[in-house]
Order: structure tokens, then C-alpha cells, then sequence
């Protein structure tokens, strides 16, 4: 049968989409490994859905993994892992539009507040039940957290909130901004604010509230930043950005061959030509391209597993394929292509792709696009 334009395209019939496979088992190690290193209380940062895994994946793995708490940047991410039949504390941090009070409250979600305007707003709602509240301290980052020269107003507006049972103090927080140094020294300004903030809290009559300062580096590298609690974020899928822990890869990415053929020296491969042929090869193309997540200035090194073996991604990318020079070999439509996979000598890892893209590799996992297969190993 045609189509009104005659193209009836008969897809591969029986070939896996491109796909993005979760695996827990990973995320389970990695907290594992979080756990050698600290006794504080862990929580699971699974802001942009997980890192891009999957966060109600990510979270009901890490939680039966031993983390007691989870974070996330918004409310509505927050309410999502609830709807998802997560228990432990959840808290939000960044809430540019306000956050509605009621609904943390009910939903039992922390929010962290960053100024005397954030919490006024929040007080303003008069919510009936006390909302479960963490100050937040701005470190060194100038980014969200308050101004050390709020703080003092921050506490009493606070006190004020807590003594008409609208709010309720039970965290303090704040951020590395070094956040990818192993380097305590680094660190130490902002432990010694954040300790600061912890006295004047004390001083303000208020229980000791749980104190966070580290993420995943400061977790790893540097146990003067753990206080309470460590906000474990990247390192749950296998990212470590102190570079000084080997942690498990917690996501692979496949796509089938979808179209293979022999050519000749000098072939132009994709727009512009960019690449032409060396030789006589074999080349194969993967449906996977800039809208997909593959970056497209990427060095010539990067390359593709098919087969157990490396081959290199030629020309350029394509918004929706890539073209492999897979030399010698003529590789059969409907191989799996491994863009990238937990480390094992061969498949490409998602740090070799940040290396090849000139970046890092959190832009490489939040930048899958939604058109591929999200699944569980
Ligand atoms: C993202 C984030 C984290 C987690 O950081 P990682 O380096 O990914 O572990 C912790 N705290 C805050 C405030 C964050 O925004």
C-alpha cells in the first residue's frame, strides 16, 4: 500500500528505539560508597528529573540504599516523589515564584528560605499548619541563600513565624560554591559562615536545626563540610566532580544501527562534507542526534561502542543521526550502538563524552532528549 506520496517507510521492523536504561543497582553502589565516607545523614539530590535517570528511580533506589532524605530545586518535583509514595523529608531550595504554603505543609515538603522577603511571603500565606522550614545561608555563592547581612532579620522574622505556629525551623543549609574542588582549605570559608549562621540561630532560641552544607565533592573529599546531612547529588549516578573517586555509571545509552554501507576513499560523509572518507570503509548510521542529547561539537575522538569494539563518530551530527566509521567491519542494521555505559574498558563513559564535548558530564545526562526510551535496568 502507498501513502498519498507514495513513501510508506516500513521502519526496521523489530528494532529496539533508542533507549536510556536506568541502573539501580549502580545508584545503590555509589551510595554505598557515600556512606564509607560520611556519618551524617545522606540525602538524595534528584533535581532535573534525577540527573536525567529518572527521579522517582533514583529516589526509591537511593532511600532503600540508606538515604534518609531527598531534595529536589522545586515543590512540583518534590510533589511528584510523594505522588510516587516516597515517605522520608523532602526539601526544596529554589522557589522563584513563591511557593504555596498550604501545599508544602499537607505534602510535608521542607523549603528552604533564602531572605526576609522569601519567608515574609511565605508568612503572608498564614498557613494553619506550621510549614517545615531550612535558612539558607548564602556560602560564598551569591546565587540563592541570604546575604550574611539579612541574616540576623531572616532569624527574627523566623522566630516571629515559628512563634505563631506558621513556620517551623528544623534545617540550616548552605553551598559550596567550590563544589567540583577537592581542596578543604577551599571549603573552609564557607564552614566557617555557615557555622556562624549556626550561632546565631542557637542564639536566637531556636532547637538546633539539622545543618547541610556539602554535595557530592564535599561529600567525598572533605568531612569538615558534612554537619548533619550531606546533599548527595551527582554522585548517586556515578559523577564525581572532585575527581577522586571511581563511582558506578548508573545509565547506558543504545540506539540500533538503522543503515550500513561499504563506500569509497574520499566519501563525503554528512552536511558540509565535513568528513571525507580515508579510505574504502564501512560506515553505519545511528538514529541518535543534537536533539537527542549527542553534543554536536564534539572532538574527533568521540566515539561509539558496536560490538565491543570503539568507532569513531564521523561528520557531523546530525540533528537526529550520526554516521560511524566502523572501518573493516560491516556491521549488520539492527546492531546495538552503545553511545555510553557504566565503565568497562571499552564503551565510552559519560566523562569521556564531556571530554569529547568540552564540558562536563551532568550536561551529558540532563540533556537526553525526551524522544528517547526512558528504562530500568
Ligand atoms: C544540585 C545541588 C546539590 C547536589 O550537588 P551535586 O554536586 O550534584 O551532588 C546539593 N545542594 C544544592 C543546593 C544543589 O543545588
Amino acid at each position: 500500500m502507498t501513502g498519498a506520496l507514495g513513501m510508506t517507510r516500513p521502519g526496521p521492523v523489530g528494532l529496539l528505539p533508542p533507549a536510556l536504561r536506568t541502573i539501580p543497582a549502580a545508584v545503590a553502589a555509589n551510595v554505598a560508597i557515600a556512606r564509607t565516607r560520611t556519618r551524617a545523614r545522606i540525602m538524595a539530590v534528584v533535581k532535573a528529573d534525577g540527573y536525567g535517570h529518572g527521579a522517582v528511580t533514583v529516589a526509591r533506589t537511593a532511600v532503600a540504599a540508606g538515604a534518609e532524605w531527598l531534595g529536589t530545586t522545586d515543590p512540583a518535583e518534590a510533589a511528584r516523589l510523594r505522588a510516587a509514595g516516597l515517605t522520608v523529608p523532602i526539601l526544596t531550595w529554589l522557589n522563584p515564584s513563591g511557593v504555596d504554603a498550604g501545599a508544602a505543609a499537607a505534602g510535608g515538603i521542607d523549603i528552604a528560605v533564602g531572605s526576609p522577603d522569601e519567608l515574609a511571603a511565605l508568612l503572608e500565606q498564614s498557613p494553619s499548619t506550621a510549614v517545615r522550614i531550612h535558612l539558607h545561608m548564602d556560602t560564598g555563592m551569591a546565587r540563592e541563600g541570604c546575604p550574611a547581612a539579612e541574616w540576623d532579620a531572616l532569624i527574627a522574622l523566623a522566630r516571629q513565624g515559628q512563634e505563631r505556629g506558621q513556620v517551623r525551623v528544623v534545617g540550616l543549609m548552605g553551598h559550596l560554591p567550590l563544589a567540583d574542588q577537592a581542596d578543604p582549605e577551599a571549603n573552609a570559608p564557607a564552614v566557617s559562615r555557615l557555622r556562624q549562621a549556626a550561632r546565631a540561630v542557637a542564639a536566637a532560641g531556636f532547637d538546633p536545626p539539622l545543618t547541610h552544607l556539602a554535595a557530592s565533592s564535599g561529600t567525598l573529599t572533605d568531612p569538615a563540610t558534612h554537619f548533619g546531612m550531606v546533599r548527595f547529588g551527582a554522585g548517586l549516578v556515578g559523577i564525581d566532580p572532585s575527581g577522586t573517586t571511581e563511582l558506578h555509571g548508573a545509565s547506558r545509552l543504545t540506539a540500533p544501527v538503522t543503515h550500513s554501507a561499504a563506500v569509497e576513499a574520499g566519501t563525503p560523509v554528512g552536511y558540509g562534507g565535513a568528513y571525507l572518507t580515508p579510505r574504502a570503509t564501512n560506515l553505519s548510521v545511528v538514529p541518535l542526534g543534537y536533539a537527542d542529547g549527542i553534543p554536536r561539537e564534539i572532538s574527533p575522538d568521540a566515539s561509539v561502542q558496536i560490538h565491543g569494539r570503539r568507532h569513531r563518530v564521523v561528520g557531523r551530527v546530525s540533528m537526529d543521526q550520526i554516521v560511524i566509521d566502523t572501518g573493516a567491519e560491516h556491521i549488520p542494521p539492527g546492531t546495538t550502538a552503545t553511545v555510553f555505559g557504566p565503565r568497562d574498558g571499552v564503551t565510552p563513559t559519560i566523562h569521556d563524552w564531556a571530554r569529547w564535548a568540552g564540558t562536563i558530564p551532568h550536561t551529558i545526562v540532563t540533556g537526553i532528549g525526551s524522544r528517547v526510551k526512558r528504562t530500568t535496568a
